[in-house]
């Protein structure tokens, strides 16, 4: 396949890639399918949707070479996720073909765990390194009324399997709406340490999906910080900031949890991760409206040398900060209406990948 015009068409190996805000690629988030198997009613709150359709998916063979391209530009960590990355089918070939890759040094899940305990040996096999796990509540009525679904209990037992399978620096993540579950914050870090998971508290964000949201059910970061002051004392920052989301921050007894600002206090200076939807779309941001299309490219025939000159052309032109001009806006409400994500899925979250 001939390369566009205006794109170079090879990248120096040492010359490190860097985005217009000085932005290294170091982190790729990989949906492997827009199904799920729960409504969470901040993501994904309809029962149908214009899915994928299943021709367009990346085989796994075509993620691979994708991810080698990646990597040969300086990605080092790989997050699966979806949709629930759970329901692709054999998902463990998967891991095994991308634990294969030297140049991958974080090879990690995100999962809601419903179907994780019955999976957990074959990708920890595989050569999974690390999973983290969504729980918002520890009540089996809340689940259900959160998510539609009544699987509360294999979500704990997921999180068990975890533990039992050798997965070590597991995390839970917990996104925190006001009035819904903003009274189990101390409730939950305890949960965490007794897993041996570290929590990490999410604000709830206008991404494509949350048709619900509104700033009033934002539970911010300082109100989490100061609701679990008042049940432990003393809550201290516990690490310098890195280009991880998560701030992290202690416990008088050394509990560390994490929250991620991502609507009051976004971290897009540093943000050096962007995502591929299951059909071969990458998304620079996770508020973009419109992708690049590899998998045209790939399927056309592109050579490895094509695909990395285009994602290293397209990245050095990177001046993406969705979040931070999402919280410069006054009168913040929903992101993108149903009309919108009706007309275009990739629009959705479960599309692009939390
Ligand atoms: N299904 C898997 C899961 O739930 O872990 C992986 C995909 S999900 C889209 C990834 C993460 O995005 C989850 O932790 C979820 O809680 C988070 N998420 C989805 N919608 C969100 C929203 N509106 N605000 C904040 N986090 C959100
Ligand atoms: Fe919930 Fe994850 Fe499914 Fe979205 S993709 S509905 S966050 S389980
Ligand atoms: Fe990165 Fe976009 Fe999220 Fe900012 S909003 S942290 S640029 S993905």
């Amino acid at each position: 396949m001939l390369p566009d015009p205006q794109i170079p068409t090879e990248v120096s190996p040492g010359d490190a890639l860097a985005d217009q805000l000085g932005r290294p690629l170091r982190s790729l988030r990989l949906s492997v399918t827009d199904r799920c198997n729960l409504r969470c009613n901040y993501c994904m709150p309809e029962e149908n949707y214009v899915w994928l359709p299943r021709e367009e998916l990346l085989t796994f063979e075509e993620i691979t070479r994708l991810v080698e391209a990646f990597t040969s530009l300086g990605v080092t960590d790989v997050r699966l996720t979806g949709g629930e990355p759970l329901l692709r089918r054999d998902l463990p070939s998967l891991v095994r073909m991308l634990a294969a890759n030297p140049l991958v040094r974080d090879l990690a899940l995100t999962t809601n765990g419903v179907l994780f305990a019955e999976q957990a040996e074959a990708l920890r096999g595989a050569g999974l390194h690390r999973v983290t796990l969504s729980l918002d509540t520890l009540r089996p009525e809340r689940f259900l009324a959160l998510t539609g679904r009544d699987t509360h209990a294999q979500v704990l037992e997921g999180i068990a399997a975890a533990g039992r399978a050798g997965f070590t620096k597991s995390k839970i993540d917990t996104v925190v709406i006001r009035g819904v579950n903003d009274d189990e914050l101390g409730d939950l870090i305890e949960y965490g340490r007794g897993v041996q998971a570290e929590v990490r508290f999410i604000e709830y964000m206008d991404v494509g999906g949350a048709t619900g949201w509104s700033m009033e059910k934002v539970f911010t970061r300082a109100e989490m910080l100061e609701r679990l002051a008042k049940r432990y004392g003393s809550v201290a920052p516990f690490e310098q900031r890195t280009s991880a989301p998560a701030e992290r921050f202690a416990l008088p007894d050394g509990t560390v949890f994490g929250i991620i600002a991502s609507t009051t206090t976004p971290f897009c200076k540093s943000c050096d991760r962007s995502r591929l939807t299951a059909d071969g779309l990458w998304y620079l941001c996770l508020y973009a409206q419109s992708g690049v299309d590899l998998r045209r490219m790939l399927r056309a025939g592109a050579s490895a040398d094509e695909l990395t000159a285009r994602i290293s052309f397209v990245w050095r032109g990177r001046a993406d900060r969705g979040a931070e001009l999402r919280a410069a806006t006054g009168q913040r409400g929903v992101f993108i209406g149903i009309d919108q994500l009706r007309q275009d899925p990739h629009l959705e979250m479960h599309t692009r990948g939390g």
